[in-house]
Parts: C-alpha cells; sequence; structure tokens
C-alpha cells in the first residue's frame, strides 16, 4: 500500500512519502530492469530519461537498413508501470548530481533521493576527433537510425541525375569504421541490401559500382570473439563483397573523403562511425578519466566514492580477478546487474547477506547476414544457419513487449520468403 503524504513542487512533483526514495538514472536495459524489479516493495522508485521509451539498441543497425520501423524495436516506459502505485517515471534530461544534498538537477527540476542509481549507458566515443563526430552518421539511437535511413535512399535517389562516375561513387558508397558487432551487422546488411534490393528498386544502377568498406584498426574483426569465430565473419564479409581494410585507421572525413592512417583516400558522402564508446560525463559524478566515463563500483554496484550511489549496466565498472577490466558492456551485463542490485536493495535493512554479483557469461553472438552468424558459448563456438537461428531466437526473445516480438517476427519471416524489406520510405520531419 502506497502512501501519499504531500507534494513536493520541486521534487519534479512526485509525492512525498513514508518510504525511501530511489532515483534510477536511465531507462535502457539496466534502468528499466530495476525498476520493474523495484515495483511494489518498501521503496518509492523514480525512473528519470530522456526519452518516454526503451530502445532495443541490437537491431537498430535494421532500422538503418529499413527492415524493421522504429517502433518495432521501442517499447513506452510508461506502459510498464501501469499498474504499479511505487514507481514514476519522468521525461527529463539529467545534467548534474549533487552528492552533498543528495539530489540530481535535471532540465525539469531537482529531484532528492536516498539511494541513486546511475544506469546512463554509453556513447559514441569520437577519441576527440570533432570533425568526424560533426560530419560522419553513428548508432546509438533511434534517431540516428533513421538519419542513416533517409540519407542513404536520398543518396541512391540523388545518383540517378549524376552523370560523373566519381561524383555518384561519394553517393552511393559506404565506409564502416570498426569491425565490432554494430560495423560487421551493418556492412553485412548493406551487402544484401547491395545484393537483393537495389537491383530491384533502382534498376538503372549498377550495383557493382557500390563499394562498401569496413575498416577496422586491429588484425580481425569481432575482436572480442574467439578466433574461429573471426576467421568465420571475416570470411562471410568477404564472400558478401565488403571490403576489409584491417590494420588501418580513420584519421580524417570532411564529408566527402575519408582518410586513412596509411595516406589512402576512400570517396563517400556517409561514413559510419561503430568504432568505440565512452560514457556520458555527468557533473557531479566525475570519474578517473582512464576508465572511459564508466564508475567503479564494488562487487554490489555500489559506486567507490560513495555508497549510496550505484552503477549498473555499461556506466559501471566491476573489476574482477575474471574481468580485470570490467564486464563486457552489453544488454546481459546490464540486466544481471539491476537484478543483482535489485535483490540488495530488497535485502538492505533486514540484516540478511546478499552474495557478491558474479557475471554469467550466456555467450555471444554476432550476424552477418542471411543463414549466416557466429555464435561463442562458453564451452564452444558456431557459426552458419544454427547460429543465425539462435541469434534471431535471443534478440526475438529479448525484445520487449508481445506486439515488438510479433511485428519483428512477421518481417523476418517476410524478408525471407521475398528477399525483399517492406519500408523504404524517406519521412522528415517538416519544419
Ligand atoms: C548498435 C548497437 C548494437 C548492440 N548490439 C548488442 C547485442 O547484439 N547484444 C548485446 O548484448 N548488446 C548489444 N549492444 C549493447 C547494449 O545495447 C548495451 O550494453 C545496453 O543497452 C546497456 O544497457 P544500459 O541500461 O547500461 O544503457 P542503455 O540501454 O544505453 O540505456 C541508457 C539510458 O539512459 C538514458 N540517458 C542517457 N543519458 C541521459 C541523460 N543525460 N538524461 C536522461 N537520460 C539519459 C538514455 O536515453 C537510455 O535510455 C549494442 C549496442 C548498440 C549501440
Amino acid at each position: 500500500m502506497y502512501l501519499f503524504v504531500a507534494m513536493k513542487p520541486n521534487n519534479l512533483n512526485i509525492p512525498v512519502s513514508q518510504y525511501k526514495r530511489i532515483v534510477i538514472l536511465g531507462g535502457g536495459f539496466a534502468g528499466l530492469n530495476l525498476a520493474k524489479k523495484l515495483i511494489n516493495t518498501h521503496y518509492q522508485v523514480v525512473l528519470l530519461d530522456r526519452q518516454n521509451f526503451h530502445q532495443f539498441q541490437p537491431l537498430f543497425y535494421q532500422v538503418a537498413m529499413a527492415g524493421l520501423e522504429p517502433s518495432a524495436i521501442a517499447f513506452p516506459i510508461r506502459k510498464m508501470f501501469r499498474k504499479s502505485t511505487n514507481v514514476f517515471v519522468r521525461q527529463a534530461e539529467i545534467h548534474q548530481v549533487n552528492r552533498e544534498n543528495k539530489s540530481v538537477k535535471t532540465d525539469r527540476g531537482v529531484i532528492e533521493y536516498d539511494y541513486l542509481v546511475v544506469a546512463l549507458g554509453a556513447i559514441t566515443n569520437f577519441f576527440g576527433n570533432e570533425e568526424i563526430a560533426e560530419k560522419s552518421y553513428s548508432l546509438k539511437s533511434l534517431g540516428e537510425s533513421l538519419l542513416i535511413r533517409n540519407r542513404m535512399f536520398e543518396d541512391f535517389e540523388d545518383s540517378l541525375f549524376v552523370e560523373n562516375y566519381e561524383k555518384r561513387q561519394g553517393l552511393i558508397d559506404f565506409v564502416i569504421v570498426g569491425g565490432g558487432p554494430t560495423g560487421v551487422e551493418m556492412a553485412g546488411a548493406l551487402a544484401e541490401m547491395k545484393r537483393y534490393i537495389i537491383p530491384k528498386d533502382f534498376a538503372e544502377l549498377d550495383p557493382g559500382e557500390i563499394d562498401i568498406y569496413l575498416v577496422q584498426s586491429g588484425e580481425n574483426v569481432l575482436p572480442a570473439m574467439s578466433a574461429k569465430s573471426q576467421r568465420k565473419a571475416k570470411q562471410y564479409l568477404e564472400d558478401m563483397g565488403v571490403q576489409l581494410i584491417l590494420q588501418d585507421r580513420v584519421t580524417g572525413f570532411d564529408g566527402l573523403n575519408v582518410q586513412l592512417k596509411s595516406g589512402r583516400t576512400l570517396k563517400t558522402e556517409k561514413l559510419i562511425w561503430a568504432a568505440g564508446i565512452t560514457c556520458p560525463q555527468i557533473q557531479g559524478l566525475e570519474t578517473d578519466s582512464n576508465n572511459r566515463g564508466r564508475l567503479e563500483v564494488n562487487r554490489h554496484c555500489q559506486w567507490t566514492e560513495d555508497e549510496d550511489v550505484y552503477a549498473i549496466g555499461d556506466v559501471a565498472l566491476m573489476k574482477s580477478d575474471k574481468y580485470p577490466y570490467g564486464h563486457p558492456q552489453v544488454a546481459q551485463t546490464a540486466l544481471q546487474m539491476a537484478n543483482h542490485v535489485a535483490k540488495y536493495l530488497k535485502n538492505k535493512d533486514k540484516n540478511t547477506t546478499v552474495k557478491e554479483f558474479v557475471y554469467k557469461d550466456r555467450g555471444s553472438l554476432a550476424t552477418i547476414g542471411r543463414n549466416k552468424a557466429v555464435a561463442d558459448f562458453p564451452s564452444f563456438s558456431m557459426g552458419g544457419f544454427l547460429a543465425w537461428m539462435i541469434w534471431l531466437w535471443v534478440h526475438l526473445f529479448s525484445l520487449i513487449g508481445t506486439r515488438n516480438k510479433v511485428i519483428v517476427m512477421i518481417n523476418w519471416m517476410w524478408s525471407y520468403i521475398t528477399y525483399d524489406t517492406a519500408l523504404r520510405l524517406i519521412i522528415k520531419q517538416k519544419k
């Protein structure tokens, strides 16, 4: 039973309660899962996010490639808490944390907390290159996915008006930077678009003119996966016509030409940056610059600087013997840390000991294209059709909301049977 005592207007209009207040910053995998686990507990929970929906990042590239509509991989945060009386959701941009008076400053006002949980995820790391940050595309939000989709189809449309070969190259070629799962999945999806979609939609365009480059600084793609998966993924990409540029780096991009460290220049107006992440910096939560913005936490996800502040998900850096540089920044880590903190907080005042967090590695997967994926499990690796089926299954069932699951499944079945994706619309905001 939730008790309302009084309203405090400077607290984002959240009622004052007899219960302690947990403020969760970020409604991604970690924050949303934690709030869900705290429904109907002896806490008042306030969940803050700049967006009113949760986004399923692993399928961003399918939105960018026009395989899925954004609404199929987004879920309204409020919907999850319709029946709860102790969880309050506020759409707000978080600006600052004041640990002295235990409050968070947002663009909508200030809120006080008893416990603070930071679950702000990660942002694209451009390694200080302002020009690349300004002119390239990245894939960290649904908005950015749509930006890529619009730009790609606009450029294909524009290319039909261009007689000059060089100029046309700039419009139809792609350079992807970063050979991690995002870069590999993007490159594979583009190769399939070149093979199956472009000849149908843009019959006047020679698909042979479309170059897809994937630039990776290391010797192999998917550096976090096993050698077997790396080899297989490389083979798949090459077979699909992706031009791999390994052991080289992108050093500059003026919007027309991509400069590589080796001295090579690639012509494209679309540079897709998937080369690294860092964490958002919030005033009051400053961290060691060596931690790439992550907050160092103990084995209960408590920030080493302040035991009333917890960090979970991509933003948490928990060092252990097995993970001396922290856990992989993936959805499983976020979900498992959220479960742990929920358990810890529920038992906090009960004198019960909660075992320290131990990450359960359930394996990693990356898809390259139709019937082609690689999978690493703790004791074995596999590739091909079976790995692809596992990838489809895992992603389908990790999506939030039955409606989303059904829509995505129908889309995937349709694409598999017809070799086509349904949606190639250029929809832009009108000023
Ligand atoms: C393209 C892509 C593909 C991926 N593929 C996979 C995959 O296949 N498998 C896998 O396991 N993982 C994958 N990941 C990683 C996975 O998505 C992350 O590890 C996971 O989302 C981390 O969860 P989180 O809750 O820590 O952060 P997020 O899910 O990023 O949530 C952070 C939330 O904080 C909010 N926020 C941030 N700053 C502010 C602010 N200042 N004010 C208000 N709100 C704010 C954001 O709006 C967001 O809702 C992928 C990531 C990307 C980008």
